[in-house]
């Protein structure tokens, strides 16, 4: 029997039973496999707030995970003129040598890491290259360490490779850091890897250099694989994110490192994502996506090669934009009477502890998520999706006016339910 706790608990509130209405009872039996699905509980709750924003409802959202800017004006040009010229045909599945090169080169430019063209591979978001991550490294009954609160993604994709998540919890009165005792003692010889996801979607928290040290120290302690993802890397507020790679050869023939242009470039919607890994594993993942999904869409890795050339300052005022909504949302949070928020490093959501508001009329925070989005018309993803019951996810990537407008509907609604 497979239980996924509180996430399971949090897809029922959300969509009416144990499994939401997803999958109706059916007269044949489906795959075993499919016991272990379940729909994107950020997803679902995302798509719902856009439901009720085309029923004409004034819907504030704070859940979705996506940047709320257009995609860069050449990322597109090199898009559409790469359909003009008829770039419409499959490339390799592991995509064009131009933008494997480009990923190498950006690699080395900013995480100081050394691959071969031939290690990279260009993924259908970094949701895939996770995925394909996991399905070449995990063994049926192998164990995937996850650091607490996590993007639940994880834990699906471990049980779909056949392996089990181990979850160990972060304190947030340690601003969310690995606690190395506890993650000690949930080493068995059956476990395979670590994902690391610095700055963490939901928390924002971000780990040091010292801190990524003493993860790719234990790591080699017990021959595990690393799973470094770092797909917020560039949406930092003075934090400087460390690729666990580059700290030195051994930890890099360990390491599989995964960013992408989905939060970078505000391209959520093209499905670009990409890898780098040493050769043996490459060259499984290349060979996995070949019967799996081919090449990402040819067209979309035009303007990704191009997206991965911007000037600096693009990525700077999104990253300088995103900074002062945070601020703002901090703010506003911090005047939730008995609410704490630790400050996110990065990414763009913050991570509030609601606890004072749950146990009586709200029995968790899944029901208080979902009150919000009724009453107050305020989208947020609940804490227990993550494993961070007890808290509630808002996403900063709206406008100044919906993050102040928000947060006063919030702060009301509150009010008005205690
Ligand atoms: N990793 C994390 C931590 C994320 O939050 C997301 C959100 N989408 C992804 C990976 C996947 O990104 P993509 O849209 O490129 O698949
Ligand atoms: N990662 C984003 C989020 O956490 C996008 C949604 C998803 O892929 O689950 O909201």
């Amino acid at each position: 029997m497979v239980c996924h706790g509180p996430i399971m608990s949090v897809v029922a509130v959300w969509c009416g039973g144990a499994r939401g209405n997803l999958w109706p009872v059916p007269t044949r039996a489906l795959a075993s496999r499919t016991a272990l699905l379940q729909a994107s509980p950020t997803l679902a709750i995302t798509a719902r707030a856009k439901q009720m924003k085309a029923e004409g409802k004034d819907v504030i959202s704070f859940a979705a995970g996506e940047p709320d800017f257009n995609t860069p004006e050449a990322v597109c040009t090199a898009a559409k003129e790469a359909l003009d010229r008829g770039f419409t045909k499959y490339t390799a599945s592991a995509g064009t040598p131009e933008l494997r090169e480009a990923v190498a080169a950006k690699f080395w430019r900013e995480n100081g890491l050394r691959y071969d063209p031939r290690q990279v591979i260009v993924t259908c978001g970094a949701k895939q290259a996770v995925f394909n991550s996991l399905q070449v490294l995990v063994e049926p009954g192998d164990e995937v360490l996850l650091l607490a609160p996590y993007w639940m993604t994880y834990a699906d994709q471990i049980r779909l490779a056949g392996g089990q998540p181990v979850v160990v919890p972060c304190d947030p009165a340690n601003d969310y850091q690995p606690d190395f005792d506890r993650l000690k003692a949930a080493v068995t010889p059956r476990t395979k890897a670590v994902i690391v996801n610095s700055p963490s979607n939901p928390t924002g928290a971000g780990f040091d250099r010292g801190v990524v040290k003493e993860l790719a120290a234990l790591a080699l302690r017990h021959d595990l694989w690393i799973i470094s993802d770092e797909i917020y890397e560039h949406l930092v507020y003075d934090f400087e994110p460390v690729s666990p790679a580059s700290l030195g050869s051994e930890v890099y023939d360990r390491t599989v490192t995964i960013s992408g242009c989905s939060k970078s470039y505000a391209m959520t919607g093209w499905r670009i994502g990409y890898l780098a890994a040493p050769l043996p594993v490459a060259t499984a993942i290349s060979a996995l996506q070949d019967q799996v999904t081919s090449n990402p869409t040819s067209f979309a890795q035009c303007g990704a090669l191009v997206a991965l050339k911007l000037p600096d300052d693009t990525v700077q005022s999104m990253r300088a934009e995103f900074a002062a909504r945070r601020e703002l949302m901090l703010e506003g949070l911090a005047s939730l009477s008995g609410v704490k928020t630790v400050p996110p490093k990065g990414a763009f959501y913050c991570f509030p502890d609601v606890s004072p508001y749950l146990g009586g009329r709200f029995a968790d925070d899944a029901e208080l998520a979902k009150h919000l989005l009724e009453e107050a018309l305020v989208a947020t993803i609940p804490g227990s999706v993550f494993e961070g019951p007890g808290h509630i996810r808002l996403s900063y990537a709206a406008s100044r006016e919906d993050i102040s407008r928000g947060l006063e509907r919030l702060a009301d609604c509150l009010e008005r339910a205690t």
